[in-house]
C-alpha cells in the first residue's frame, strides 16, 4: 500500500539524473562531475582569479619577509 508507493518513489529518485548542486541544473547522465558545465566554468573562472591575487599577495609577502628577518635580526 503506502509502503510500495514509498519504494517506487525511492527508486525513482535513484534513476533521477544527477543534478548541480550549485543551481540544481540536471547534469548528464554519467557526468562523473557534481556542477554542470556552467557552474564549473564559473568555478574554473572565480578559482582562477583567486589564485591570481593569491599570488600577487604572495608575491607581496615574499618581497617583505626578508626585510622582517633583517629587521628582527639586529
Ligand atoms: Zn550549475
Amino acid at each position: 500500500m503506502g509502503n510500495k508507493i514509498g519504494q517506487d518513489v525511492i527508486v525513482e529518485d535513484k534513476s533521477v539524473a544527477k543534478v548541480c548542486k550549485k543551481c540544481g541544473d540536471p547534469l548528464r547522465s554519467k557526468s562523473k562531475h557534481k556542477y554542470c558545465e556552467n557552474c564549473r566554468r564559473q568555478r574554473a573562472k572565480t578559482r582562477r582569479e583567486i589564485l591570481g591575487t593569491v599570488g600577487a599577495f604572495g608575491l607581496t609577502v615574499a618581497s617583505l619577509v626578508p626585510g622582517i628577518k633583517h629587521f628582527t635580526k639586529k
